[in-house]
């Protein structure tokens, strides 16, 4: 087997991409209201903030973010990272672009997830607002809409994917890649923030375990086979930058 190459752990290791087309601000803005309702009900229901992991949490939330911000800045300024904590029974774990992480602490003991799964979670959906998978499919569906050349506010193109489910069916197989994506970046990131990343792929077999099949119209998440082969084939370089990043310290 070829030596891997020397790797620096404490810089980049993720390409950034980049969405011209797609309104950073308006698209913040339109998460930060999303956000902003969801808060406001877990609120109301008692629900928001930590209660039992509360320093597991903070921890891994610190810790992971540390290795995003060290990813470097998305076009259009750094990312603000931000935890959202809620106890929201069937709540897992989600990101809106702007930086905001939520993680519901009944995921954590409905899986019974170690700090290092945890870590995955969050490094996962960190990954999603590193590589802007949200910008990506609103550009592709940009892209896709008829007529071609028209160009549509992000409010536009929410309500398409609102009210057109030919749109949301041509994004299926791009969001699906997306997760793939996200696992991937989310070993490395959880890799390079210190975490085994043995210890945190066994988070998708707990996920893969407790999942029940949801048929929906729209399959968004691939199949769970599909993403535990693709993590494993990620593992080497995984395990090769968490080794470095141990090393330094
Ligand atoms: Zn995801």
């Amino acid at each position: 087997m070829a030596a891997l190459p020397l790797l620096c752990a404490a810089g980049p290791v993720l390409d950034l991409p980049q969405y011209p087309e797609i309104d950073r601000v308006a698209l913040e803005r339109y998460a930060t209201r999303t956000l902003t309702r969801r808060e406001g009900q877990a609120r109301a229901a008692g629900e928001l903030g930590c209660v039992r992991y509360c320093a597991m949490i903070e921890r891994a939330f610190a810790r992971v973010a540390a290795a995003a911000r060290a990813q470097g800045e998305l076009p259009g300024g750094p990312v603000q990272w931000q935890l959202v904590v809620t106890t929201t029974r069937g709540e897992a774990a989600l990101s809106l672009p702007g930086g905001h992480v939520l993680v519901s602490e009944d995921m954590i003991s409905e899986l019974r997830l170690s700090e290092a799964e945890l870590a995955f979670i969050i490094a996962h959906e960190s990954g999603h607002l590193l590589l802007q998978h949200e910008a990506q499919a609103l550009d592709f569906l940009q892209a896709t809409l008829l007529p071609r050349g028209l160009r549509r506010s992000v409010w536009d193109l929410y309500a398409e994917l609102d009210y057109n489910a030919g749109a949301l069916l041509r994004l299926q197989s791009l969001m699906q890649q997306s997760e793939l994506d996200a696992d991937y970046a989310g070993l490395l990131l959880g890799a390079q923030a210190g975490y085994p990343p043995a210890a945190m792929a066994s988070a998708l077999s707990k996920i893969a375990a407790s999942e029940q099949q949801r048929a929906g119209i729209v399959q968004t998440h691939p199949a769970m086979a599909q993403r535990l082969a693709h993590i494993g084939r990620a593992m080497p370089m995984a395990e090769r930058l968490h080794e470095v990043t141990m090393a330094r310290h």
